[in-house]
């Protein structure tokens, strides 16, 4: 199950808000955390 960056939670795939950064696919489990993400992406995805 994909994990929300920003809050840790795990979540269903199709309940799952997604925004692409960086050619990765990242999920959210609400439009907030992802708005969170969009502002400081450098600071939530996660390094490789
Ligand atoms: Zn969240």
């Amino acid at each position: 199950m994909p994990v929300d960056p920003v809050c840790g939670i795990e979540m269903d795939e199709s309940l799952a808000v997604s925004y692409e950064y960086d050619g990765k696919k990242y999920f959210f489990c609400c439009n907030g955390c992802r708005r969170i993400f969009k502002k400081k992406p450098k600071k939530w995805a996660k390094k490789n």
